[in-house]
C-alpha cells in the first residue's frame, strides 16, 4: 500500500499551498473516513482512504490524460508572455497535475490536442521514427485536384528544401466564392511533424491553407461531441488503444 501525508496529497491534488490546507486541517474542515482529524501530518493510503474537503470528495489521481478541442487563438504551450495557453483552458485539479500538450497545433489551427503529464506516452507519439499518423482537415484557397493529391503522395519540397514524406490528401467540396476565387475542402494526413507543415505543404503547390484542424492522432480520434474549447478524460478504451 502507498503511503503519503495529508497535506500533501491535499495540496497535490490542488486544495491549496501547504499553510492553507495545514490552516483548513485545523479547523476540522478535512475528513478522512468519516471522521473530522486534526493532525494535518498524518499517514494515509491516499488510494484508500476516503478523504473529503469541505465535503467534496478528494480523487487521489498522479496522471492526467485528456483530450482538449482546442480553439484559435491559444498557444500549445505551457507558458506565455502574450498569450492564453491551452494550460489555461484546464480546471485548476487538473492544471495541478501539470499536463503538456503533446505536440504542438499552431495559434490559428483547431482541434484534436492531446494533454498528459505522461511524458514516456508523449515521446512515443512525438517521436520521429514512430510515424504516427495525424490527419486535419482543412480549408484551402485554390482549386485542390488530382495533381496536388499525386504530389503529396509522391513528397514535397518545403521552403527549407526540406522533401517530405508520402502523405495522403482527400479532397471535398468546392465552394466558389465570387471575387475570392475557388476554395476547397481537404483532408490530409501526414506521417511526420514539421512546423507548419500542412500550410507550407499547400504553399509547396502555390495554394493558401485558411482554416485547419486536427482530427486525429494515431488511434486518438476528435470527439464529435466536445465543443471547442473543452477537454475531457480520456476513456479507458483510448487509454488502451495509445499505450
Ligand atoms: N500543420 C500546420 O501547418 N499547422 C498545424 O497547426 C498543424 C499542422
Amino acid at each position: 500500500a502507498k503511503r503519503m501525508r495529508l497535506d500533501k496529497l491535499l495540496a497535490n491534488m490542488g486544495f491549496g499551498t501547504r499553510s492553507e490546507i495545514r490552516r483548513a486541517v485545523k479547523q476540522g474542515r478535512v475528513t478522512v473516513n468519516g471522521d473530522a482529524v486534526k493532525d494535518f501530518g498524518m499517514q494515509l493510503d491516499p488510494e484508500e482512504a476516503a478523504v473529503q474537503f469541505d465535503g467534496e470528495e478528494v480523487v487521489y489521481r498522479e496522471t492526467i490524460y485528456v483530450m482538449l478541442n482546442k480553439p484559435q487563438g491559444v498557444v500549445s504551450a505551457t507558458e506565455d508572455n502574450r498569450d492564453r495557453t491551452v494550460i489555461d483552458l484546464l480546471e485548476p485539479e487538473d492544471r495541478v497535475l501539470q499536463p503538456f500538450p503533446v505536440g504542438r497545433l499552431d495559434k490559428d489551427t483547431e482541434g484534436l490536442l492531446l494533454l498528459t503529464n505522461d511524458g514516456k506516452l508523449a515521446h512515443e507519439l512525438l517521436s520521429p521514427k514512430k510515424h504516427v499518423p495525424k490527419t486535419y482537415e482543412a480549408l484551402v484557397h485554390g482549386d485542390v485536384g488530382e495533381s496536388d493529391r499525386t504530389a503529396f503522395a509522391e513528397g514535397v519540397t518545403l521552403d527549407d528544401g526540406y522533401e517530405t514524406m508520402p502523405a495522403q490528401l482527400v479532397i471535398g467540396e468546392k465552394e466558389s466564392r465570387g471575387e475570392d476565387g475557388v476554395f476547397s475542402r481537404i483532408t490530409l494526413t501526414i506521417h511526420e511533424g514539421k512546423f507548419h507543415q500542412v500550410k507550407r505543404m499547400f504553399e509547396a503547390v502555390g495554394k493558401k491553407v485558411v482554416y485547419l484542424r486536427r482530427i486525429s492522432m494515431g488511434p486518438l480520434q476528435l470527439d464529435p461531441a466536445l465543443p471547442l474549447g473543452e477537454y475531457r478524460p480520456l476513456t479507458d478504451e483510448e487509454l488502451t488503444m495509445l499505450q
